[in-house]
């Protein structure tokens, strides 16, 4: 049986002129059935619906600030180094993914861009915009949880997991701020933030705050959420 491919937004480091890839994202994937692929930064919109057809899901990765232009605010001086070129990419490739109703997983950039693309705004700074004794920002190692957040009840999440609460990892200073339209919220951290969301209309449009892939060899929760990723793909 084939594998389902699915295509990961590439980081971008700008000063070095390169793209790359943390290799949990592709691990995690490959862990849990699927052939991961690192996609390409084009801006041409024939190719990104090329790229649509060519994958049966789509990871949108962490790393730079999403632009607060993508959610009509100035930048705050402590917002961080954005990423105009995958702020592109994955702008048409959203809506690509969205309206093929193919599967998606956001993973911290991801649930902040998903939220933006949908309408929705960001915190761009924590510490500066809504402070708190949480840690959100932690230190290494990465797979250590921090903070726990409340499992929605009823939630896709909640039927995954079957637990009231999870302890995860946290490495952000932004954060979803007011929530998108469409979207629903699966996970809230003690602080109040949204730390995971979902799309109800579509198959499986998920994204989460925390990090699964430097968490997935170490925790059984980070491992089914790749898992119930690449189920929706197959
Ligand atoms: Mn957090």
């Amino acid at each position: 049986m084939k594998k389902p491919v699915i295509g990961i937004t590439p980081l971008v480091d700008a000063a070095r002129e390169s793209l790359w890839m943390v290799p949990g994202y592709m691990e995690g994937v490959a862990c849990a059935g699927g052939l991961p692929v690192m996609l390409p930064l084009t801006k041409d919109p024939d190719e990104i619906r090329q790229i649509a057809g060519l994958c049966d899901g789509f990871l949108f990765t962490g790393g730079q600030d999403v632009s607060p232009a993508l959610y009509g605010e100035d930048r705050l001086p402590q917002c961080g180094e954005t990423s105009p070129a995958r702020d592109e990419i994955e702008r048409l490739l959203l809506s690509e993914i969205l309206s093929a109703d193919k599967p998606f997983l956001g993973i911290c950039r991801g649930i902040q861009f998903l939220n933006a693309a949908l309408g929705g705004t960001l915190y761009q700074d924590l510490p500066a915009q809504s402070p708190s004794d949480i840690e959100h920002h932690q230190k290494p190692p990465y797979d250590v949880p921090v903070h726990t957040v409340r499992i929605e009840k009823n939630s896709p999440l909640s039927e995954l997991l079957r637990a009231e609460t999870l302890k995860v990892n946290s490495y952000h200073h932004q954060a979803v701020r007011a929530l998108a339209p469409g979207l629903s919220v699966m996970a809230v951290s003690e602080d109040g933030l949204v730390e995971a969301v979902c799309l109800p209309e579509k198959k499986f449009v998920w994204a989460v705050q925390w990090h699964p892939e430097f968490a997935y060899k170490t925790d059984p929760n980070c491992r089914k959420i790749f898992e119930a990723f690449v189920a929706a793909a197959s």
